[in-house]
């Protein structure tokens, strides 16, 4: 009985939007929005001209955020082309190409070369406004990569993270960190956002947490950490049925996660969307059809507006 007169309270404190027009109002917006994409993958099979292409047919006004693990290394072809629509990012090839070299132990050396070349260009790339944040920084992915052999779990605080976040902190940038939410990693994660109270970071698929309070309770302590909603869509899972699917899946084409709905409209500038392209199966456009229909349909007017784009064009400082 109790259990019923929970579920029934929190069906009616979690449906909102309450009256049918506010319905139709948000669904018409998340159709309508502008979205910033701040988990782009650039890779070798979406050249500058695709990819603007593919952002113009669904009205992805900004994107990037992310590297290009599989090539093109060098992204300044797509800064070329998009200009202010593309947020440029250092740090993911770099490290891939550590990890490739001296595997997860190389990740928290500060004397590997590779960062040494990587800490001075972002010097000079921040500085010239060529880059706007680190990432991905992928640091804790001991169960969230298919590929095994891609897979790792370090200290996330290490050395050459901090120098990272140091040089963010001077030049007001962001970095962007896919970590699982353990709570060893959590901690690390805590003990960077308290350090550096300036520079925003960016949970990669928000941490694949199936934990809101988890997340809420970070959130509300640590002002400087948002939550990005790439690869958290059922299109994104090979058997979307599975155990672990279901766990990490928050959203599809016609279906949200109401706990998901709840903890986003509680922190509705905490929250960004991304479409996560890291392998040509990922279908873009079915990506963005989930986070228009399944996720931001479900949102408040205004909460739709924030997570679709108004929270990275703030903390990403877009234009
Ligand atoms: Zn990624």
């Amino acid at each position: 009985m109790l259990i019923r007169k929970y579920i029934l309270l929190s069906v009616m404190v979690i449906s909102f939007p309450v009256c049918s027009q506010d319905i139709e109002h948000s669904k018409k917006l998340a159709q309508e929005v502008p979205i910033a994409d701040v988990h782009r993958h650039v890779q070798r099979w979406v050249s500058p001209e695709l990819l603007k292409k593919q952002m113009e047919k669904s009205n992805v006004k900004w994107s990037g955020a992310v590297g290009a693990p599989f090539g093109p290394y060098d992204t300044m072809s797509y800064l070329d082309l998009l200009k202010n629509q593309y947020i440029p990012t250092i740090g993911q090839v770099e490290l891939g190409s550590i990890f490739d070299q001296y595997g997860a132990a190389g990740l928290i050396d500060m004397n590997v070369k590779t960062y040494k070349e990587l800490l001075a260009n972002a010097e000079h790339l921040f500085a010239n406004g060529k880059v706007k944040g680190f990432g991905e920084l992928i640091l804790n992915n001991k169960i969230s990569n298919p590929n095994v052999s891609f897979r790792r779990k370090v200290k996330i605080n290490s050395a050459p993270i901090e120098a990272m976040f140091t040089i963010a902190d001077q030049h007001k940038g962001f970095v962007q960190i896919h970590s699982e939410d353990d709570p060893d990693s959590v901690d690390e994660l805590k003990s960077l956002s308290t350090k550096f109270k300036n520079t925003s970071i960016i949970l990669s698929h928000c941490m694949f947490s199936s934990d809101v309070n988890r997340i809420k309770n970070l959130l509300e302590s640590y002002s400087n950490m948002f939550c990005e909603m790439s690869a958290r869509s059922r299109s994104h899972f090979m058997n979307p049925d599975s155990e672990r699917a279901k766990l990490w899946v928050v959203y599809g084409e016609n279906f949200v996660k109401e706990e998901w709905v709840q903890l986003i409209e509680e922190f509705p500038t905490r929250f960004m969307v991304g479409t996560d392209t890291y392998n040509p199966k990922i279908d873009f456009e079915k990506n963005i059809k989930e986070i228009r229909e399944g996720l931001l349909s479900a949102l408040q007017p205004a909460t739709i507006e924030l997570v679709a784009y108004k929270n990275a064009v703030r903390v990403m400082r877009l234009e």
